[in-house]
């Protein structure tokens, strides 16, 4: 079977696991990162350092490379498309074009009558006054944000003025949910109604970053099936090829929504290499380099922790039993509130 050379956007631990899930499957890999420590290169065969937008540099690892993926949304969406032009990017750039702006990603889900909380646009301070029915909420920047980054609560009116915020970046109002439980549903698409879909994740978030990750997730059958139902139906709309992540609210009254769509692999499915026969990872390569989609199955019960900052250093050298697995992300710089490694322990 022919087996492409797969270049990877971005370096850090996505991008490490993404490279090591390839060479498991004897698929050669090119690491195209901004930063010169990117974790990822130690795992892949070559590596290039540039910015996202030196042409000399993205011809350079085009030219290496048979097929384009990327490990992180926020890629100009104009980036995508030339490298496109020449060979071809999975998830296709269009994809990405709705995902990284949460106004059009909201409508997207939206219009496939998928519910999501209510939101707005907001480009000015008045602006809000007059939604106030949305209020207590978040307000988010339109683009660019992850882990919580770029994002504001509101409990009312009064809280904006001690907010510093330059409204002209772009800002979406989200109602805040009245969570009960947050799950993540993570599908690879291989083709048309082609995918393998993990079970629903259960997640925990403290300050807006990923804490933990749990299966088997404590829902209702009802909410096990519309999850899945609906990550179905998202793949299938954008005609997705590769592992996409769809994460869920669930509310107080038992009411299921959509928060976002991550269109790559993600953090909650971490526990995925060790709890199934195939991971989130593996298949993303399998799809977007066209290899055999097979069928997963689950192994384990599984709970992942996130390492964040400096708790890594305690991690570093601790004895771990035979169901734990411990992931260092190796990155050089520890960092407040940084993803520095996880672990993920199998319950039987
Ligand atoms: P990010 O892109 O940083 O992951 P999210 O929109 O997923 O941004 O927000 C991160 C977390 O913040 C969510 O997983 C959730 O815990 C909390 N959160 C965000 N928006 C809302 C909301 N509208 N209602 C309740 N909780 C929210
Ligand atoms: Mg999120």
């Amino acid at each position: 079977m022919f087996k492409p050379t797969l270049g990877i956007i971005g370096g850090g631990q996505l991008g490490s696991m993404l490279t090591v899930a390839a060479k498991k499957l004897e698929v050669k890999t090119v690491i195209f990162c901004d930063d010169v420590d990117a974790p990822a290169q130690q795992f892949a065969n070559d590596f290039v350092h540039g910015e996202y937008n030196d042409q000399n540099k993205i011809k350079e690892f085009i030219s290496k490379v048979d097929v384009i993926t990327y490990e992180f949304e926020n890629i100009p969406y104009e980036t995508l498309k030339e490298i496109n032009k020449i060979k071809p990017v999975l998830p296709k750039p269009s994809v990405n074009r709705i995902i990284q702006n949460r106004l059009a990603e909201k409508d997207f889900i939206n219009n496939l009558n998928i519910r999501t909380t209510r939101y707005t646009s907001i480009e000015k301070k008045s602006e809000i006054e007059s939604v106030e029915d949305l209020l207590p909420g978040i307000l988010k920047t339109v683009t660019l944000g992850y882990d919580g980054k770029g994002q504001h609560p509101i409990q009312n009116l009064q809280d904006l003025n001690s907010l510093n915020i330059d409204y002209s970046k772009g800002y979406i109002l989200e109602k805040l949910v009245k969570l009960k439980k947050e799950i993540s549903i993570i599908i690879t698409r291989f083709d048309v109604r082609k995918y393998e879909i993990y079970e629903p994740i259960e997640n925990v978030h403290e300050d807006q970053i990923l804490r933990s990750s749990k299966i088997p997730a404590e829902i209702n059958r009802k909410i096990l099936e519309q999850s899945k139902l609906w990550a179905i139906e998202i793949a299938e709309e954008l005609k997705y090829v590769g592992t996409l992540c769809v994460e869920f609210f669930i509310d107080r009254n038992e009411n299921l929504y959509v928060n976002e769509i991550a269109p790559r692999v993600h953090n909650s499915g971490h526990l995925t290499i060790n709890a199934y026969n195939i991971s989130q990872f593996e298949n993303h390569i399998r799809a977007v380099c066209k290899l055999d989609q097979l069928p997963i199955k689950k192994i384990s019960d599984a709970q992942m922790l996130n390492i964040i900052g400096n708790q890594i250093i305690n991690y570093r050298d601790k004895k771990y039993a035979e169901n734990e697995f411990f992931f260092d992300y190796l990155k050089k710089e520890i960092k407040e509130k940084r993803k520095m490694g996880h672990l993920t322990t199998l319950i039987s």
